[in-house]
């Protein structure tokens, strides 16, 4: 016996009971226990059924994340499965919260499973480049219809109780005591129904259907294997006899855990877990309360910023200058509401309760009671210095002053005030109420205590908070510079932005970045690079995009920037102009214009990122390095079947990146390309950045 798999008997009834704090992961000892709970039920003559039922909230949240990559011991939950089977006593789930991935295939195992209201069924192991792995693509089929099963198993989306019950996974919904209700299930007369032995449910033609589903699952994965190979086993579950199926099944699961896009999934998946782990500041750490906030700046951040607070519940004040400016940064946040509500996505109630969380304000005084204020004003130092020295007068003891700049030295912001302890950036990304990312930026001072709440409340906004110490753009903005300044000279020495765009989105990115400056609007990039060559005149760049900002093409917003654009549409054209503009520049430089492979387009631009990484890492800007990639891949539309440019390279090899980029130091603007120490480093030594 052991704790983490109880037994009891009641009134006739083996009640096996999963406690595996916090989801009843299916780790070693959960699994053993169940083993030998089952055997012993079966063995016992006063036994007449059994229930699997999970103490805590879960049934079972499936594999126990803490042991992966370490050894399986036996049994595997394959051999549960096959007891499970042995059976002949009636063998019930009661699924009394989440059932997923190993967890449901535990449930689809037993003979019936029986749901609280609340419980939520699914697969979701095509999330992490997989497929279910223990008989649940030979088993779901079996018990609800085909078509729903692969859509479940190859969209990862997990179903509530109702609609279990609706397709036939659930037989039946127990709205009070689980356990009574699962007892009183087995005191009826239960006939032994293996899901083994039942066939797949798939109505007429069944070639067809699979040849139309591989068709919709090859266009929805876009290069990642898990689907189709999802949809392969589904088709041995109709074709083959089960074990036959099972063999397949676990062919495929051994091919898929092996590939690099399951490897980088499990990394993203991992390090999002890892990002609120702070060494110093213990995950205990008191937080203060956040019960009201108010945001200052109506404008593009602060219309998003204030969203997300009203979108989890927490009433806002949004405070501008002007009731102009106001009132547009309210008609904003109306219109996008109205825009979801439009589409389907948000209930017309829900919409009113969020507007009515949303107070708007001229008076800055009215930021007096909030318990965080976040300011998202023009990016000039001398306006937030004295917002930020007015609002020390105005909010409330304890309250977090919380800057948006995406560029500005947070300490001098906190230096404004007499109380640079309660000072933090909060570096939200555009649209602020949908990109996951949020920079939690660290002063010098900043308490433990208020950055311990703001990756809390990072947590509440739903966003993927990261942590970063203070420099100019922070973890994000200050390697995107690299890239950026690469992908500039590219076009010095002869690629297109089409081609550039080209490459890097084959590659993977959401986006090519000259499409992206154009949606960014270039002359944000151009204001800064005017104040950065003052601030450092030694700062080498492309002139190229000042060329196109001289024109007036800042982009989308005037119809031409990089591309064209036609009304009304965000599509990029490629503009002619654009490359006349090119080659004129070329010739003014004196750069004979050379046939650039899209390799080396890839290379060079990712690898900026790297090298700049690894700079950021070692200075401590970035905690870990897989913080570094969430930030790429929340916040930059980084592939995440690549894991994030720091595991992009550990893929490489450090030592073939450290190797390309002592190359590129003989070539154009090579001066640009110093290793920086750290990669060097691990590189000789054969390490990798993410242990
Ligand atoms: P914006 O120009 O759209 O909005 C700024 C708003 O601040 C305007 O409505 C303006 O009236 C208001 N404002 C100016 N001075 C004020 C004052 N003293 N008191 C109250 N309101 C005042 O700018 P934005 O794009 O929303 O950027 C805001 C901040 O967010 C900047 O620091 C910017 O660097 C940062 N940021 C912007 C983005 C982005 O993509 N736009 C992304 C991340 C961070």
């Amino acid at each position: 016996m052991n704790d983490v798999a109880q037994y009891a008997v009641r009134d006739g009834i083996a009640v096996i009971t999963m406690n595996n704090p916090p989801v009843n992961g299916l780790g070693n000892a959960l699994r053993a226990g169940i083993m030998e709970h089952l055997k012993r039920a079966q063995a016992d003559p006063a036994v007449k059924g059994a229930v699997i039922i999970g103490s805590a909230k879960a049934f079972s949240g499936g594999a126990d994340i803490r042991e992966f990559g370490k050894p399986r011991e036996k049994p595997d939950l394959f051999e549960v499965n096959d007891q499970q089977d042995a059976m002949t006593k009636p063998l019930v789930a009661a699924i009394g919260g989440f059932a997923l991935g190993g967890g449901l295939e535990l449930a689809l195992g037993c003979h019936y499973r029986i749901a609280a209201p609340r419980a939520q069924l699914g697969l979701p192991e095509v999330k992490l480049g997989i497929l279910p792995g223990s008989g649940g693509t030979q088993r779901l089929p079996r018990v609800i219809p085909m078509a729903e099963a692969v859509q479940m198993m190859t969209s990862g989306s997990t179903i509530p109780a109702e609609r279990a019950k609706d397709l036939g996974l659930v037989d039946e919904i127990v709205a009070g005591d689980l356990l009574e209700g699962a007892i009183r299930f087995l005191q009826a007369e239960r006939p032994i129904r293996r899901v083994r032995d039942m066939p797949a449910k798939i109505d007429g033609d069944a070639e067809a259907f699979f040849a139309k589903v591989r068709d919709d699952v090859a266009k929805q994965s876009r290069g990642y294997p898990a689907p189709l190979e999802i949809v392969a086993c589904a088709a041995a579950a109709a074709t083959l006899p089960f074990d036959e199926g099972r063999k397949v099944e676990r062919e495929r699961f051994n091919r898929l855990v092996n590939t690099s896009e399951s490897k980088a999934l499990r990394h993203m998946f991992f390090a999002e877990r890892q990002t609120t782990k702070i060494p110093g500041v213990p995950e205990d750490t008191p937080v203060r309360q956040i019960r009201k906030a108010a945001v200052v700046g109506a404008g593009t951040m602060g219309g998003g910023i204030a969203m997300c607070f009203a979108n989890v519940g927490i009433p806002v004040t949004l405070i501008d200058t002007t009731q102009d400016a106001l009132d547009r940064g309210l008609n904003k946040i109306r219109d996008n509401y109205a825009a979801t509500v439009a589409k389907g996505r948000l209930a017309q109630s829900e919409m009113d309760k969020r507007m009515g969380l949303v107070h708007g304000s001229v008076n800055l005084g009215k930021a007096a009671d909030a318990d965080i204020v976040v300011e998202a004003v023009f990016e000039r130092m001398d306006v937030k210095k004295e917002i930020f020295r007015k609002l020390d007068g105005i909010a409330q003891q304890g309250a977090i002053l919380a800057t948006n700049t995406s560029t500005l030295d947070v300490d001098e912001i906190a230096a404004a005030t007499a109380r640079p302890q309660d000072v933090v950036g909060t570096h939200f990304f555009s649209p602020a109420n949908v990109m996951r990312l949020l920079e939690v930026v660290r002063g010098e001072k900043t308490a433990k205590d208020v950055l311990a709440t703001t990756m809390k409340l990072g947590k509440t906004l739903k966003k993927v908070p990261v942590v970063s110490g203070v420099c100019d753009g922070f973890i994000g903005n200050r390697m995107l510079e690299k890239y950026g300044q690469q992908s500039l000279f590219l076009l010095d020495e002869g690629a297109s932005p089409v081609q550039i765009d080209g490459a890097l989105q084959r590659f993977g990115m959401a986006m090519g970045p000259f499409a992206m400056y154009d949606m960014a609007g270039n002359d944000i990039g151009w204001e800064i690079r005017k104040r950065r060559s003052k601030e450092r005149p030694d700062m080498v760049y492309s002139k190229a995009a000042d060329r196109i900002c001289e024109k007036g093409w800042f982009g989308q917003k005037t119809g031409r920037g990089w591309y064209r654009y036609e009304k009304g549409n965000r599509k990029p054209i490629p503009d002619p102009e654009v490359d006349k503009l090119l080659s004129e520049y070329r010739e003014e430089i004196g750069v004979k214009q050379r046939k650039i492979p899209d390799d080396e387009i890839v290379e060079r631009c990712i690898y900026a990122l790297v090298n700049e990484g690894a700079r950021i890492l070692e200075e401590g800007i970035a905690l870990r390095a897989s913080d570094i990639d969430m930030v790429y891949l929340t916040g930059y539309g980084f592939p995440p079947y690549r894991g994030g440019p720091m595991f992009y390279a550990d893929q490489v090899g450090l030592d073939k990146v450290l190797a390309s980029i002592e190359k590129w130091r003989a070539g154009y603007q090579g001066a640009q390309w110093q290793p920086a120490p750290l990669l060097a480093r691990l590189a000789k030594e054969g390490k990798r950045f993410n242990p």
